[in-house]
């Protein structure tokens, strides 16, 4: 199949590592010329210095710093905008719903939704213009099931799943389209991260917290974050040039609602 994305550009936020490198790997070998951003811009050009044959530019964005964003929005608009934005941010500290105060909220708030909103909100008018665009948002099984100890992913991640929707209806004429990715338990350092601080929390060791929670889900195992990025990917595409206003999931079939 022809993604139809040679020579796309592309900015994929929190892309040093993780689900967003995966997908920023995975467009540029696609041909896609990739701005790939995050707070650790050296750990970027390491992995992109591996693909001498891509077109990967590193780039230092700290969604939690929305001054500094703006200065390099307008330097990547003054260079033709992007066709495809990756919205990927860090992921919150795990705690109960009682556990986090104002100060918490405010600034995860922040780094995880409303940057994002404000940098869609820079770089989509030149999508509608040009009429075509792709805005992914990845957000978290917690949208559709609240994950227990995740309390703050699972309130904020459904703000920005209902403000995906919302655009999506907005821009759909224009030829841009928005989604939501949902990862299950796709293993990234965060779920090591994660699976660490619930060994802690139980007293069990991590192996044992991992094996419970793979065989939890339906395949049987954590998902790859090439797995993860084969969809978004496809999304991405011009063969996707229909989907919109989609949650999409990633899960092996975690998820057990319809
Ligand atoms: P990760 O922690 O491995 O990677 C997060 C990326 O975001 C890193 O590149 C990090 O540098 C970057 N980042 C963090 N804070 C930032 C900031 N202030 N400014 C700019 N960049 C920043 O996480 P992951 O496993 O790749 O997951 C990506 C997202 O998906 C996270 O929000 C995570 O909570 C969510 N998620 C992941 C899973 C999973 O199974 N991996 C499941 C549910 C939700």
């Amino acid at each position: 199949m022809d993604l139809g994305l040679k020579g796309k550009r592309a900015l994929v936020l929190g892309a040093s590592r993780g689900l967003g490198r995966a997908i920023a790997e995975t467009l540029a070998r696609e041909g896609v010329r990739v701005i790939a951003a995050a707070r650790n811009e050296p750990a970027i050009a390491e992995w992109a210095a591996a693909m001498p044959d891509c077109d990967i530019t590193p780039l230092r964005i700290d969604l939690a710093d929305i001054a500094s964003i703006d200065g390099t929005l307008e330097a990547i608009l003054a260079d033709g905008g992007v066709d495809i934005l990756i919205n990927n941010a860090g992921g919150p500290p795990p705690g109960t719903a009682l556990d986090a105060d104002h100060a918490a909220w405010t600034a995860n708030f922040s780094a995880m939704a409303a940057s994002l909103f404000h940098i869609t909100s820079k770089l989509v008018p030149a999508m509608r213009e040009r009429g075509f665009g792709r805005v992914i948002t990845i957000g978290s099984s917690g949208v559709e099931q609240p994950i227990p100890n995740l309390a703050m992913s699972n309130g904020i991640r459904a703000a920005v799943l209902a403000w995906s929707k919302t655009l999506a209806s907005e821009v759909a004429s224009d030829g841009v389209t928005v989604n939501m990715v949902v990862p299950g338990r796709i293993h990234t350092a965060r779920v090591d991260e994660l699976d660490a601080a619930a060994a802690k929390r139980t007293g069990k060791s991590v192996e044992e917290i991992a094996k419970a929670s793979a065989a939890s889900i339906p395949a049987g195992r954590y998902g790859r974050p090439q797995e993860f990025a084969d969809m978004v990917v496809f999304l991405a595409s011009e063969r996707a040039s229909y989907v919109t206003g989609s949650r999409v999931r990633v899960d092996g079939g975690a998820i057990r609602s319809l």
